[in-house]
């Protein structure tokens, strides 16, 4: 048992106790047989969870961001074209890194609250009879608004117009908790964080790498060295690393992949939907709008709730931290004011999001927000009532 509420902000993720208790390790020689043992099989294990066995998976000490510019440099050379839609925050700070990176990037400006836009895509890559772009950037999870992208849909506009460019896909607040399918979808990049579906403190940034993106180092000349793939899989493959592994970090995700095998990977995918269904329940309840435009594009792992005008959403955030010690999400960019967030990704129930949603609607009565007191809990309780047993439960400690 812990001393505190959940935290409802899309990452970092509630940790379980029994992952916390994984990261206290004594220290171990990194060049020896027993950290080789314990870091080897992790590889295929994460494959599993991107569902590739075609693409090498890399775990470098780091964040998310981590894994974006590890992504770019080792791909791209300055100078060349990428192709990205700007919807929200993540995808936003992802473009701006390429920037940095000197890589021009043709920016698809999208509305928030959409998804990436196939058609516009498509319609770009068609143009593009030159195939003067190298890569094709998704963020798969807009974490900012709550919305899931057809990463699927951009393969297929790929493949139709025949072109020829990379698939980059930023899965930080997807992966491992909503399906993605790396092989099916022809991801060439995949990736992710340690501390958001995978439940564990931030320490990792995990990439995915397909055979094509390997090739594509090859004439890359974005300088890399902390983040280079071909430097750190020769490394690996003899259980090695080029330089000191986060190794509590490491051994955290042996135990985060105890659980999501024990679960079920395709059981922790059905308890985010349901668990994410009932918030958008109560929201429904409430009279109240999420940002996502329509269903196709709503977020197993983050909703983000627009308040009705004349009210400050920062305030929701604000009230509900300091009056009831609950974290829940702010706005971000665009959005600032207008949405705060119910993160319900990683180690989350059915009990543990009901109380995000009571304590939102103590947070809303007492500023004075108009909905149905009570509404959103009946909403979501009956919703988890319903398909109590249906879907799975998060593996005990
Ligand atoms: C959290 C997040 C990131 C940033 O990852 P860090 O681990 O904070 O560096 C990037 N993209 C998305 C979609 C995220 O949710």
């Amino acid at each position: 048992m812990i001393n505190q509420n959940p935290v409802f902000i899309p990452g970092p993720t509630n940790i379980p106790e029994r992952l916390r208790r994984a990261f206290d390790v004594p220290t171990m020689d990194h060049r020896s047989d027993v950290f080789v043992d314990m870091f080897l099989p992790l590889i295929s294990r994460v494959k599993a969870v991107l569902k590739t066995s075609t693409g090498q998976v890399v775990m470098f000490p780091g964040s998310g961001t981590g894994g974006w510019e590890a992504a770019v440099t080792n791909t791209l050379s300055p100078g060349d074209r990428v192709l990205a839609a700007r919807h929200g925050m993540f995808s936003q700070k992802w473009i701006d890194l390429c920037q940095r990176h000197k890589l021009d990037v043709e920016i698809i400006e999208t509305p928030w609250g959409e998804g990436v836009p196939v058609p516009k895509m498509r319609a770009a890559l068609e143009a593009d009879t030159t195939h003067s772009i190298k890569a094709v950037l998704v963020t798969h999870n807009e974490t900012a608004t709550g919305v899931r992208s057809d990463v699927a849909g951009i393969r297929q506009a790929l493949n139709d117009t025949g072109h020829p460019a990379l698939l980059l896909v930023d899965g930080v607040s997807s992966i491992a908790s909503m399906d993605f399918r790396m092989d099916e979808w022809g991801v060439d990049i995949a990736v992710t964080g340690s501390q958001k579906g995978f439940m564990l403190p931030t320490g990792l940034a995990i990439v995915g790498i397909s055979q094509k993106a390997m090739e594509a180092t090859q004439k890359a000349t974005c300088p890399r060295y902390y983040f280079d793939f071909e430097m750190m899989l020769e490394a690996n493959s003899t259980g090695g690393y080029p330089y000191t592994p986060a190794l509590n970090a490491l051994c955290g995700l042996s135990a985060s992949l105890d659980m999501i095998e024990a679960e079920g990977l395709e059981c922790v995918f059905s308890r985010h939907h349901r668990i994410a269904e009932g918030v958008r329940r109560a929201v429904a309840a409430w009279g109240m709008e999420l940002c996502a435009r329509d269903a196709s594009l709503y977020s197993d792992t983050v909703s983000a709730i627009l308040v009705p005008d004349g009210f400050n959403a920062n305030d929701v955030v604000t009230h509900a931290a300091e009056v009831y010690g609950v974290p829940f999400g702010a706005g971000l960019g665009d959005v600032a004011g207008k949405v705060f967030r119910i993160g319900h990704l990683g180690a989350m129930t059915d009990v543990m999001a009901l109380t995000g949603i009571a304590t939102a609607e103590m947070v809303m009565a007492d500023l004075g927000i108009p909905f149905p007191q009570g509404a959103g809990v009946v909403a979501a309780t009956d919703y988890y009532r319903e398909t109590n047993g249906v879907s799975l439960k998060l593996a005990a400690e």
